[in-house]
């Protein structure tokens, strides 16, 4: 009798779980996050989001899954096309694509919407010593990977090579290299340097730093630098804290750049509710987030609102004025 009965129990289950319960319930979303290559911070930011979401995929009948990709350009067209619902972008180039303006010139994204503000990011320049590079000046003639097509750092490489009048066409042998690749391709002398724009610590610059090459961090500033930043909004000068993070750089202070924020991004074609559950699961654990990453460590609710350009989506917004973050 006892055996019969649990039988009849494992079949129930068992059922259940193929067939779903029938009694309407909803069926699963599954959403997928853009991000960049897996040494950057990118990567492990959709895997942080992803986490947090999925330890509730029950509860909000909803699962994340992490892709790498070539960067912010890539992830806008991504998510403007359908084939991503989420994606990690530069907030200058959130600005851009909303605009329409440079990479998106007279094709304003207008169904592009923003979820939150994450962590700065740094527009890096990484040379060998034995390049001879100390300064932007000294690019010229040099091979300078500036990146794949699809990143965000290859568009902020050719703005602050133009900066120091440089021209990328003419001037460098300039690589599209996606940045996964760049920390080897120095070490091996296959290039000079590379432009990274990204949050600190990253993998990419532990791995450059590490090998028997030496290596440093070439500052960027200067008096055209400051106009530059000073007249765009999404822009700010920042500081790459290379003693705490790369050692074994060869350089004897922290480097002074400009940098932006990394932000998420959706499309006003997802769901108001799908992009709820996402922003209530990171802000209510934030504490608990923001030990996933030591790029996290200055988050805070109010920073995450800062540096937005396209429309906050509907569904951030109904969780940000329930907690009077926005009015
Ligand atoms: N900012 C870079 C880009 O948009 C990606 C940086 C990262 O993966 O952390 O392409």
């Amino acid at each position: 009798m006892k055996r019969v009965f649990l039988f009849l129990i494992v079949g129930i289950l068992a059922s259940a779980a193929v067939f779903g319960n029938g009694d309407g319930e909803k069926e699963r979303s599954y959403v997928t996050i853009g991000t960049g290559g897996v040494t950057g911070v990118y990567y492990p930011t959709g895997g942080a989001i992803s986490k947090m979401v999925n330890r509730k995929s029950d509860e909000y009948n909803l699962k994340a899954t992490v892709e790498t990709t070539g960067g912010s350009v890539y992830n806008v067209n991504a998510i403007m096309s359908g084939d991503l619902e989420f994606g990690i972008v530069q907030s200058d180039l959130q600005y851009q694509a909303y605009k329409g303006l440079e990479e998106w010139e007279g094709e304003p994204q207008e169904d592009l919407r923003a979820v939150f503000a994450i962590h700065p990011e740094s527009i890096s320049l990484l040379a060998s010593d034995e390049s001879g590079i100390w300064t932007l000046a000294d690019l010229r003639g040099k091979v300078v990977n500036i990146g794949n097509p699809g990143s965000g750092n290859r568009k902020n490489a050719i703005d602050v090579l133009m900066l120091a009048g440089i021209d990328p066409d003419r001037d460098i042998q300039a690589e599209g290299l996606q940045a996964v690749e760049a920390a080897a391709m120095i070490q091996d002398g296959r290039i000079d340097a590379y432009f990274y724009t990204v949050g600190h610590p990253n993998g990419s610059f532990k791995e450059a730093t590490a090998g028997a090459k030496k290596v440093h961090f070439v500052s960027i500033h200067g008096p055209a630098v400051d106009d530059f930043v000073a007249s765009r909004p999404f822009y700010a000068k920042s500081v790459i804290p290379v003693k705490a993070n790369y050692p074994a750089a060869n350089n004897t202070g922290d480097i002074r750049t400009f940098g932006v924020k990394a932000t998420l991004c959706t499309s006003a074609k997802v769901s108001e509710e799908i992009v709820y559950s996402l922003v209530k699961e990171v802000f209510e654990n934030l504490a608990e987030f923001k030990e996933l990453h030591p790029a996290f460590a200055i988050l805070s609710d109010e920073s995450m609102l800062e540096g937005l350009s396209a429309p906050i989506h509907p569904g951030a917004l109904k969780y940000y004025r329930e907690v009077g973050l926005i009015e």
